[in-house]
């Protein structure tokens, strides 16, 4: 890796706001009614275990995760937390699973395969493995289908390695609020939750609700909530409830020059200046995540001597750098702060900086993939 002292991109991560992110859904929940931490793709690209310990903090009892190696690395951390982890194919599980099981991680089983790879991995390990089984209520994902449910029922209830945990399912509209693809899902939920226990006995948990779910459908609360994306300040649907972001993308100006009037910028010249005016170059480019569909959409925060301003990006943004408009009376120099998105912590009467959302509208793309595109050549400060 580069010396993270060589080069001036940081994704600043507040985990007081994803502590406070998570208890502030938490006011939203009945006392019955636990909150998993969502902490999949290396927390959202926050810090996996980062957000999972600011989330705790904020009340979180269960972390989420999809892949296995995830959960092993959570469990081996010593949190205090149920884990879950959803997603697996026969050649990683073989490996990890009867570790994950042995460290007390719960699986989701998806499939009669999932189930057959999640059995032999509680024998290898010795021990009754905790399951969730998924159903696929219309996300065609993972899950078995409604007229399975009775079939893959009757296969746990004969296997002496398999509990029965939760039964659980994942949304696909619930940020369209009035969508009626969500109370279809929630009868078909309901129906085979019915159809599972008459097979197995009762479940002790259920859960479905994703952010936008916890912030809009109290009813689908059930035993446990699964937000993500709200954790990390970003909520999908309008919310009630204070939420602010958590990551803070930064770098710094490498060079101010003076242009004409028509200059172009970048490449394919989409952008030529309109007024003589200042340029900055800031050596921050798709590479480290940012969306190269936001050119000269987006715009940008430039912390000078004299004061913070909001300045557009202009033409193509390349690999490794990206150029903005300062205006012709700006006086930004080389080393002054350039905030890309995030919170910039300025005077309460200054600009703010844009924030993924912005991005994402920007780039056809929503903030979950602005969060987890920042790349690994941009080192994380924790604050
Ligand atoms: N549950 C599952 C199974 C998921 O895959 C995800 C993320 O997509 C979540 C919950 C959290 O969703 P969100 O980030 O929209 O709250």
């Amino acid at each position: 890796a580069e010396d993270p002292r060589h080069v001036p991109n940081r994704a600043v991560i507040d985990p007081a706001a994803i502590t406070q992110n998570t208890r502030a859904l938490g006011t939203l929940l009945e006392e019955q009614t636990a909150l998993m931490a969502v902490v999949k793709a290396d927390g959202y690209g926050h810090g996996m275990l980062t957000a999972a310990r600011a989330a705790i903090e904020g009340g979180a009892t269960w972390l989420g995760v999809a892949h296995p190696a995830s959960a092993l690395a959570l469990a081996r951390a010593g949190l205090d937390a149920q884990i879950l982890c959803w997603l697996y194919e026969p050649h990683t599980a073989k490996i990890v699973l009867p570790e994950v099981l042995s460290a007390g991680v719960d699986v989701a089983v998806g499939s009669m395969d999932m189930l057959a790879l999640v059995s032999a991995a509680a024998r290898e390990a010795d021990r009754r493995a905790r399951v969730h089984l998924k159903i696929d209520t219309g996300m065609g994902r993972n899950g078995v289908l409604p007229w399975q449910v009775r079939e893959i029922g009757a296969a746990m209830r004969e296997d002496d390695f398999i509990q029965v945990t939760a039964a659980w399912t994942h949304l696909t509209s619930a940020d369209e609020v009035d969508d009626p693809a969500t109370d279809q899902q929630v009868e078909i939920f309901d129906s085979c939750v019915r159809a599972l226990e008459d097979e197995v006995g009762p479940i002790p948990l259920q859960h479905l609700a994703n952010s936008a779910a916890t912030l809009t459908r109290p009813d689908l609360h059930r035993d446990i909530v699964r937000p993500g994306i709200a954790l990390y300040g970003y909520p999908p649907v309008p919310a009630d409830i204070a939420l602010r972001p958590a990551m803070t993308l930064t770098s710094s100006l490498a060079l101010v020059k003076e242009v004409p009037e028509g200059q172009s910028i970048g490449y394919g010249r989409i952008h030529r200046t309109s007024r003589a005016t200042r340029l900055g170059l800031v050596p921050i480019g798709y590479a480290d995540g940012l969306h190269r569909a936001a050119s000269d959409r987006i715009e940008v925060l430039v912390r000078t001597e004299s004061g913070d301003r909001r300045v557009p990006q202009v033409g193509r943004i390349s690999m490794d750098q990206i150029v903005v408009d300062l205006g012709p009376d700006s006086t930004a120099r080389p080393g002054d702060k350039v905030v890309l998105f995030g919170d910039a912590g300025g005077e309460p009467d200054a600009p703010s900086a844009p924030t993924a959302e912005h991005w994402a509208r920007a780039a056809g793309t929503i903030p979950y993939e602005v969060l987890t595109s920042v790349s690994g050549r941009v080192t994380r400060r924790v604050l």
